[in-house]
């Protein structure tokens, strides 16, 4: 999450996580009757239980509603792909690591080049095989799969002209040259 978004959340007089913030807003809506949600540990279930029962609609005021609006404004304007790194898009019969790519990709717009060319290289590069946007074929398998309807083989292109430059091939060359030792 971009530092901005980060810091409107905790600098707001209530205290909640993003998470929370994002279920009460969900809670929050008149046409919502049922959320799902992906969660990994108890605490997550326990966390998202209570916020589910201490919100209903109607819940949110306009001063809640306009702090989030600033939230949502804050991460769309650092984000070029809305990815949420579901993985419902994987596995990608060449190996691409979508969601990876993507927020690589993403952290070059709010936290700098070097950052994102790093963690595109522990994500894509340092493997045994590479999983890097560049051994995309075009096929078209993963956008049937995206709940965001993204541009995958487009945005993929894109993510891999300003990821792949000199210093990744370096990395991966000597990966590769690691290998056949
Ligand atoms: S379009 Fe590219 S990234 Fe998507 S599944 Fe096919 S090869 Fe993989
Ligand atoms: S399915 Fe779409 S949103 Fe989910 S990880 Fe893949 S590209 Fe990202």
């Amino acid at each position: 999450m971009p530092e901005e978004a980060k810091k409107l959340f905790a600098e707001y007089k209530d205290s909640y996580t993003p998470a929370q913030w994002a279920f009460r807003w969900l809670y929050n809506q008149p046409e919502v009757t049922c959320v799902l949600s992906g969660m990994n540990t108890l605490e997550m279930i326990d966390d998202n239980v209570k916020t589910a029962s201490t919100t209903e609609i109607g819940s949110l005021g306009p001063e809640e509603e306009e702090m989030l609006q600033r939230v949502v404004y804050a991460i769309n304007s650092r984000m070029k792909v809305g990815c949420t790194g579901c993985g419902y898009c994987m596995p990608c019969p060449k190996g691409v690591d979508i969601p990876g790519t993507f927020s690589s990709y993403n952290r070059r717009y709010y936290d700098g080049k070097f950052w994102s060319v790093v963690e595109y290289i522990k994500c894509t590069a340092l493997r045994k095989t590479s999983t890097a946007a560049s051994n995309c074929v075009g096929c078209g398998n993963c956008e049937a799969h995206c709940p965001q309807h993204i541009a995958i083989r487009e945005e993929l292109k894109n993510a891999s002209k300003e990821l792949e430059g000199p210093v990744y091939k370096v990395v991966r060359k000597f990966v590769e040259l690691f290998k056949a030792f």
